[in-house]
């Protein structure tokens, strides 16, 4: 093992403003859940938020409360409660994080914003299978927990292209949770304030996709693992135009430092795409790792599946089932391909990594000789590392540090 570079990750100053808006947004659910002055619906990462906020629910991710557990290392300690309760330590690492989490009566909302000390009570859980099958699993034992209603669309999976058919059901399947939520809403539902949402949504992820974008650029302003923290605002906020107005802020540092040519990894040498979850309880750590490396890890799928640029305010049902449903995740092996090649090409990438996450099959796209056929198909190396998103007792530093340092000198000895 080659002794690391001590480097610095390069603070983006747009970090203060998001950690200011997403303040506000879990004291706002925490003040609604305590006086009951809002309705509160839990929604899927990829679900229909769109149509919730519409409808005047706050909204709640449950997978963003899995990161954070992640990311806090809290993890470890929670999913064996949830083990306990009959729920695998192979099935998703957010769902038995996050029940453990409930079932301990702890949440790292609490150390992150003092003063909050549970996750908000929800009104309605509403899923979309369009990621996997967990997430209904995870919001049914939550629902029962409750006794909230739980409201969900079954998404059709390993689709090729997505077709007028695919899309037309999906938007029935749509159009036909609006009622019972209208119950839970205690109020009619507004065309026209669905229609206003969306726009924001839209502009949200047109503004993302920019962000992201801007990693093409040798160097690249940013990194995927700045990437994976800035995506807040694109999952709980998306609709809103405090969202907007972030993605606005970040999107301006970004292009400033492609102006003055400022690296986001210092003599940024190899230039890599992530594909697969985040590890979260060590993106910390990976950043340095790859940063002494001269390595940028600087895109992923991950995180550009927040961009909904088919959103369509004047077609909302439409064009909702569309975007939801031409997702990465919930595509064939072939269309993934396509999108990864096209992605290497345009982010200018030497290889790519595929993270192998044990309890997350749904986006390990490495199970099934993918990465052997993008090598013959790019000519370029790929890496496979073998881990998880939350469960630190799947991960093997040592062998992650080996494997990403004998990568990285391949990649040196493709190069000169
Ligand atoms: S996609 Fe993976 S990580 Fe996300 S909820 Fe489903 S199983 Fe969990």
């Amino acid at each position: 093992m080659t002794e690391e570079k001590i480097v610095e990750r390069k603070p983006i100053k747009a970090t203060k403003e998001m950690g200011r808006i997403m303040t506000a947004y879990y004291f706002q659910l925490n003040d609604a859940a305590r006086t009951h002055s809002q309705k509160i619906a839990w929604c899927t990462s990829v679900g229909p938020a769109e149509i919730l906020r519409s409808l005047g629910f706050l909204v709640y991710f449950p997978e963003n409360h899995g990161a954070m557990l992640g990311a806090s290392r809290m993890a470890t300690d929670t999913i064996p409660e949830a083990n306990a309760i009959g729920y695998s330590p192979d099935i998703c690492s957010y769902l038995t994080a996050d029940v453990g989490a409930y079932l301990k009566g702890v949440t790292p909302l609490s150390k992150a914003y003092k003063g909050i000390e549970s996750v908000p009570k929800p009104d309605v859980l509403v899923y979309n299978t369009n990621q996997c099958r967990d997430v209904q699993d995870w919001f049914a034992w939550y629902a029962r927990e409750f006794k909230a209603p739980l409201v969900g669309i079954e998404t059709h999976r390993g689709v090729g292209d997505v077709s007028d058919a695919h899309v037309e059901s999906i938007a029935k399947q749509m159009e036909a949770i609006v009622s019972p939520l209208e119950e839970v809403a205690g109020r009619k539902f507004d065309l026209e304030e669905l229609k206003r949402v969306l726009a924001l949504s839209r502009e949200c992820s047109e503004l993302w996709k920019q962000v992201l974008d801007t990693a093409s650029h040798t160097p690249s302003p940013l990194t995927f693992y700045d990437g994976a923290i800035h995506m807040g605002p694109a999952v709980v906020l998306r609709g809103t135009q405090q969202a907007v107005d972030y993605y606005r802020l970040l999107l301006a540092e970004l292009n400033e430092r492609i102006a003055n040519n400022v690296a986001a990894v210092e003599g940024e040498r190899h230039r890599l795409y992530w594909e697969g979850m985040p590890i979260w309880g060590r993106l910390s750590a990976h950043a340095k790792m790859f940063a002494a490396l001269s390595t940028c890890v600087l895109a992923s799928t991950y995180c550009n599946s927040w961009i909904f640029t088919a959103f369509d305010p004047d077609d909302p049902f439409t064009s909702m089932a569309r975007a939801y449903t031409e997702l990465f995740i919930v595509r064939s092996d072939e269309s993934k391909e396509r999108y990864i090649k096209q992605m290497i090409d345009f982010f200018k990438a030497d290889g790519v990594i595929y993270h192998d996450a044990k309890t997350c099959p749904n986006n390990s796209n490495c199970r099934y000789g993918m990465p052997q056929r993008m090598e013959r198909l790019t000519g370029l190396p790929s890496l496979i590392l073998h881990g998880d998103l939350n469960d630190l007792r799947l991960i093997s530093d040592e062998q992650t540090r080996t494997n990403v340092e004998a990568f990285v000198e391949q990649l040196e000895e493709n190069k000169t």
